[in-house]
């Protein structure tokens, strides 16, 4: 059937907007459904031809808005995830319409979960990452079919994509499995890829994560998802970043903070200390009597600022730690220690 027909029965104009079209769907849809209708035989036949007009319709002008893009850019262009179909089949049956039983549909997207650690996620690096691809089958062109057969229609379902569920005169069930809602099955399948449409295939791609990057940050590369149904566009890859949790570097906003343990004895008298920093070292000279919780900032030394943010610093904190199984001899240079202190604060006092 020419899509002119298919305007003609939704009884809209060809050039009115995919709006006016979704909202007398939805106004004929809801007349003619035979749950509305239930002395009327006929009104399951004009549901679905309504129906597969709208599909029809909907398909025919994603693939005007494809061209279009595509001759803008070639590259890059992919089809919207979701058209309205899903939106309307919800409203009606509660449920979500998996696949048509007449146009193409969109590949599956893709997610990657890929851990990196928290310094290269600050530094940028380039990750090199292995995603199973589904791409279409050339021999067959994605459709499944071996060279010279068609389709038939689904034994199960007899073409409609679902099966029958529950009371009423056709109330619409789950999605047919036999044919996942496509209402229509491969008769003899193609030999390279068993009638599934596309092959398994490993594909690497070098995914370059900049400077500064969060725990939790996404990117998405467009079009390396599944493959499309009927040469519909193929889904995106999505990948996820998980920064690891380093050693004693924690990430705070742009801050780095590290906990650098001295002992007791370090405290006390000062000294001076190397601190570990994204690109190596730097020493720092503690003051005689540093307390725990003491802290310095190297200005600049965290992560990189973006247009909204500034640049991050590497905020330090001693720890003063408490030392444990004490020899005879430590024990009772602590018990002489502790014997001075009281006096050491009285003078310190009169001065
Ligand atoms: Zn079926
Ligand atoms: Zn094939």
């Amino acid at each position: 059937m020419a899509v002119l027909d298919y305007y003609r029965i939704l009884g809209v104009k060809p050039d009115c907007t995919l709006e006016e079209v979704r909202r007398r769907y939805r106004v004929l849809a809801r007349q003619h459904h035979p749950d509305h209708n239930p002395d009327d035989p006929e009104a399951a036949d004009r549901f679905r031809l309504i129906a597969a007009a709208f599909e029809a319709i909907q398909a025919a002008r994603a693939q005007a808005r494809a061209k279009g893009r595509s001759r803008r850019n070639a590259a890059n262009y992919r089809q919207p995830r979701f058209t309205g179909k899903e939106e309307v089949f919800e409203e009606f049956f509660g449920i979500c319409q998996d696949g048509s039983p007449l146009s193409w549909s969109p590949g599956a997207d893709f997610r990657y979960d890929l851990e990196i650690p928290l310094v290269a996620a600050i530094k940028g690096v380039v990750s090199v990452i292995q995603v199973d691809q589904h791409p279409n089958c050339r021999p067959c062109g994605g459709t499944g079919l071996a060279a010279g057969t068609g389709y038939r229609e689904c034994p199960e379902c007899q073409g409609r994509g679902r099966r029958f569920g529950g009371p009423g005169l056709l109330r619409f069930g789950p999605v047919c499995q036999g044919c996942r809602g496509r209402g229509k099955i491969v008769a003899v399948p193609c030999r390279h890829c068993a009638g599934a449409g596309w092959r398994s295939q490993a594909k690497e791609y070098h995914l370059r994560i900049p400077p500064g990057t969060q725990d939790g940050a996404r990117f998405r590369i467009m079009g390396e998802g599944g493959a499309g149904f009927l040469h519909g566009p193929r889904g995106n890859l999505l990948v996820v970043i998980h920064v690891a949790p380093h050693d004693f570097f924690t990430r705070v906003g742009n801050d780095i903070h590290c906990k650098v343990e001295v002992s007791f004895a370090e405290a006390a008298r000062g000294c001076a200390i190397r601190i570990p920093t994204l690109d190596g070292y730097q020493w720092v000279d503690l003051p005689q009597g540093t307390q725990g919780g003491w802290s310095c900032r190297f200005i600049g030394a965290g992560a990189p600022g973006t247009p909204t943010q500034s640049p991050g610093d590497q905020v330090n904190e001693v720890i003063v730690t408490t030392p444990q199984n004490l020899s005879f001899q430590q024990r009772s240079l602590l018990r002489e220690l502790d014997r001075l202190a009281p006096g050491q604060l009285d003078r310190a006092g009169h001065e």
